[in-house]
């Protein structure tokens, strides 16, 4: 029999020979003593938290409680070294089959919040937690009679994701209202950026590698209740018209190229309904990848790579995806970008 005070309990400490497991194991132990244990999982799938239903595991997730928690993690693995992933909905992105190796971290509740302050009639502030849909924020901010957020009404995802992808629609982009962001720089520290410090461009912030985005700050202008609702269910209904629905996708898979769409091109190249496994590439928009029965990551990468071949050869145009990819991938893999 075991006596269990005789059991050596094996708490790693970090010498200059730790590998990237004993690091991993040490910022378990550190981020187990910040937060309650439903804040922290190992070895977790991801493919629960994207909308493309895809994906291996993290080594380790968190969900931090706080700001000033959130701020400490990202100091806890910067001191150890252990590569961090910032994931908001999971709408844009593709996990790994493999999985994504140190820390993913996933703003929850403690992040989901809309505070609103009048300026004056005309104007108010309006300040978001990053895990805040961003369809809420368009329809409360509509609701309230503010304009500048309409078009987002059929983005789905967080706020923090739409700002890190300058996400939009109809003409409209996040960036466009945007004031300040709050930041954790990847060491650690809480930082606020104004409007004039950010670098937006299509589907793209250019953040300090490893920032996460954790609050952000919109100017919003009054309008009619009335004109904003309607627009709010007119780009609703549009979507409802254009995009498949019934399988799980991440939205528009390539960036448009300048001055065309991509899903006319993917359309022209005879790529629709072309198949890979379980990706399929969709018959309703050519632009859309879905994942029509157990999909992998590999064959949604490799479904992305035969299209970006086949609309080369046959168009001259080489498409960039607009999905992010998270994870670890193998050469082979890779190599489809
Ligand atoms: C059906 C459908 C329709 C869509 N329509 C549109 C559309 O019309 N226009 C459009 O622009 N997009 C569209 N998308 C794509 C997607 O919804 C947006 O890009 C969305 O803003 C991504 O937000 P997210 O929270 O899901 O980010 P994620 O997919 O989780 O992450 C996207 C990227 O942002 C990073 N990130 C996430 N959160 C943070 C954070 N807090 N701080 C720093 N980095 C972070 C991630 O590391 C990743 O690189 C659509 C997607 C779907 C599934």
């Amino acid at each position: 029999m075991i006596r269990v005070d005789a059991v050596a309990v094996r708490i790693p400490s970090l010498t200059s020979t730790s590998g990237p497991a004993e690091r991993v194991a040490l910022l378990r132990e550190r981020l187990a003593a910040m937060a309650a244990p439903t804040a922290l999982s190992c070895d977790l799938s991801l493919a629960r938290f994207t909308s493309f239903q895809i994906g291996g595991s993290a080594d380790l997730f968190f969900d931090p409680p706080s700001l000033e928690i959130l701020a400490a993690a990202f100091a806890a693995a910067h001191d150890l070294a252990v590569p961090v992933t910032c994931l908001g909905g999971g709408t844009n992105v593709l996990v790994s089959d493999a999985g994504v190796r140190g820390l993913v971290v996933r703003l929850g509740k403690a992040f989901e919040f809309i505070r609103w302050t009048e300026v004056d009639y005309a104007t108010a502030d309006v300040e978001a937690g990053a895990s805040t849909r961003f369809i809420r924020l368009a329809k409360d901010s509509a609701s309230r009679g503010f304009q500048g957020l309409e078009f987002a009404a059929g983005i789905p995802g967080s706020v923090g994701g739409a700002a890190q992808m300058n996400a939009g629609a109809f003409g409209g982009e996040i960036s466009q209202s945007l004031t300040s962001l709050v930041v954790v720089s990847r060491c650690g520290e809480i930082v606020e950026k104004s409007r004039e410090e950010l670098q937006f461009s299509y589907r793209k912030l250019a953040l300090e590698a490893g920032d996460m985005i954790a609050c952000l700050r919109f100017r919003l202008t009054r309008s009619s209740v009335g004109r904003l609702q309607q627009e709010v269910a007119r780009v609703q209904d549009k979507r409802r018209r254009n995009q498949p629905v019934g399988y799980p996708n991440a939205g528009s898979i390539f960036k448009n190229p300048p001055g065309e769409y991509a899903g006319r091109l993917i359309e022209k190249a005879g790529l629709k309904g072309r198949i890979e496994g379980g990706a399929l590439v969709s018959p309703e928009h050519a632009n859309f990848i879905v994942n029509v029965g157990s999909a992998t990551a590999r064959d949604v990468r490799k479904l992305m790579s035969l299209v970006q071949e086949e609309v080369w050869s046959r168009c001259g145009v080489w498409l960039e995806p607009e999905v992010r990819f998270i994870g670890e991938w193998d050469e082979a893999e890779a190599a489809v970008s």
